[in-house]
């Protein structure tokens, strides 16, 4: 089944720690090995998997994606927003997520997170809980 999460983004471009919603999801499904899929349906918008204990670490990704993609430049695409294009397809749509025991196998500091470059937008996220076949 798929699981199509609903969020809503706060600022043009933002990583929102989405951790808590995903571990709903893995929780609901009552499986106890597998695979958590997570995939993000927008061309402006992605995935990322990193660090949720400091939240500078989320401010320094965003500001040298900035520095890497500016918003101005000079890009064809007439709707305006080639640069969140560009940002969405280097943090990319889809991140795979063990679950061991029932839980979201991350590593300690690690956390999801939605990155929103053309915000902010009503959102979604869609996760897909795959059980293990066998051990
Ligand atoms: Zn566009």
């Amino acid at each position: 089944m798929l699981n199509r999460l609903s969020i809503r983004t706060h600022s043009q471009s933002e990583l929102m720690d989405i951790t808590p919603l995903v571990k709903d999801v893995v929780d609901k499904s009552k499986i106890e090995n597998g695979v958590c899929y997570i995939f993000v349906p927008h061309t402006t918008a992605g995935i990322t998997i990193n660090e949720n204990a400091d939240p500078s670490v989320r401010e320094d990704i965003l500001m040298e994606l900035d520095k890497l993609v500016p918003w101005q430049g000079n890009y064809t695409h007439m709707e305006g927003n080639a640069a969140a294009h560009i940002k969405a397809s280097l943090v990319g749509s889809s991140e795979t997520i063990p679950i061991e025991k029932g839980k979201l196998a991350l590593g300690t500091w690690q956390g999801v997170f939605f990155a929103e470059f053309d915000g902010p937008r009503r959102r979604e996220v869609w996760v897909k809980i795959m059980k293990k076949g066998s051990e």
